[in-house]
């Protein structure tokens, strides 16, 4: 890969993405096998400010090891360290960092159970730090690096080396990182997205409506205090981050209890290292009520079982589908890129910054206004190349946002 590239890449990632401020400790998870690029980010953090950068390495593998042979019970436990871990350094407001890049089969052929538990374990746990996240309290950032197994699962066929190269590429593209200047093509990216946000935001939209030929028919209502966002992050005190790199996204929360009717997913969807695909849910008066998937029905019936908030949506994002990185008609199997070429819903927690004065409300306040909880934030994908959304606003006259896939203004 291009080493230069690769550079700017990381500086991006420090600069842009994490914003990383004099004196913060910078926590980065990432899997062993993104070594090269994780010595490099600490370096650049080191000569921006950072306090400390401390890796939190991860390893599928392993993972994987560990379900097929631990004794059962170790899925319900979190351990005390690790718990301290997470806690003391989101106490002392690090930024947080994740290279998200993994096999989408490695855990197949493993108990869904043991997966829920862990999840279930971990979510409960890490609340304090998963909430503080949500709420932009700590800055944090996705982005990306290529590993063996998932490269070789994007680009079948290739050699190790040449799969890698391929991702490599591709990750670039998607970020504008293959620009001239891709710090101005990223602040341009950044505009476009807020002409969006403020179209959107100007209505004050009370429904959207969602149809196109796989089926989709789905009415969604939006809380009279929500807010489109998207692009960059920002915390309270004015600090300006990029939460996931690339975005292509505007989104906002749907009202929790005002979801009705059938959509159909219009990509695969990988969920705990299982691959879903051809699925619809239904839901009525915001809650899951059917579902149906060709493949991966057991791991969509695990998600939507989870807890109670994990069977409602918390998310609803719009992205055109002529979007860079829709255009380059790969599939990542990997969300933070697929959910970029695609309009998605999450099932699960959703944003409390998508409520005025949200990031500052109590739980039961944000309940009133429709925001839901849940250990899960799940995205799958539904924009077609004949989606069609019309908003209703709070005039009750209709909006075109959607047409052909597209943004229609
Ligand atoms: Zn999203
Ligand atoms: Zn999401």
């Amino acid at each position: 890969m291009d080493k230069n590239l690769l550079r700017k890449y990381a500086e991006i990632i420090i600069k842009t993405g994490v914003n990383i401020q004099k004196n913060q400790l910078l926590v980065i998870t990432a899997p062993v096998e993104n070594y090269e690029i994780v010595e490099m980010i600490s370096e650049i953090a080191y000569k921006e400010g950072a306090r400390d950068v401390i890796t939190n390495w991860n390893d599928e593998r392993l993972d994987r090891v560990r379900y097929l042979h631990a004794p059962d019970d170790i899925f319900d436990e979190v351990p005390e360290w690790r718990k301290m871990f997470y806690l003391e350094n989101v106490r002392k407001d690090a930024a947080y960092l994740r290279l998200s890049g993994s096999d989408p089969d490695i855990l197949n052929g493993v108990e869904q159970d043991k997966i829920i538990r862990s999840s279930k374990a971990f979510g409960e746990a890490l609340k304090e730090y998963r909430e503080r996240l949500m709420a932009n309290k700590n800055v944090w950032c996705v982005a990306s690096a290529p590993t063996k197994a998932w490269a070789m699962k994007m680009f079948p066929g290739l050699s190790e080396d040449e799969a890698k190269e391929k991702l490599w590429e591709a990750i670039f593209k998607a970020n504008r990182i293959d620009r001239e200047d891709p710090i101005v093509a990223i602040e341009q990216h950044k505009a476009n997205l807020k002409k969006s946000i403020d179209f959107l935001n100007g209505h004050g939209l009370k429904k959207l409506t969602y149809k196109n030929s796989l089926g989709t028919d789905l009415v969604i209502d939006l809380s009279e205090n929500h807010v489109w966002l998207g692009g960059s992050d920002f915390m309270e005190n004015g600090i300006e981050f990029m939460a996931n790199l690339p975005t292509e996204e505007v989104f906002t929360l749907p009202k929790k209890d005002g979801v009705n009717g059938i959509v159909y997913s219009s990509k695969p969807f990988v969920y705990n290292g299982t691959l879903i695909e051809d699925f619809n849910i239904t839901f009525k008066d915001g809650k899951v009520v059917k579902y149906d998937a060709r493949q991966g029905k057991e791991a969509l019936k695990s998600l939507v079982e989870l807890d109670e908030g994990s069977c409602y949506l918390g998310e609803v994002a719009l992205v055109p589908y002529e979007s860079p990185i829709s255009q380059m008609n790969i599939l990542f199997y990997n969300t933070l890129f697929d959910e970029n070429a695609s309009c998605h819903l999450a099932l699960g927690e959703a944003y409390p910054i998508c409520i005025k004065g949200g990031e500052n409300m109590t739980k039961e306040e944000l309940e009133k206004e429709g925001v839901n909880s849940s250990i899960a934030h799940e995205d799958f994908m539904v924009g077609t190349k004949d989606l069609s959304i019309i908003g209703i606003d709070k005039d009750d006259n209709e909006v075109v946002i959607f047409e052909k896939g597209n943004f229609a203004y």
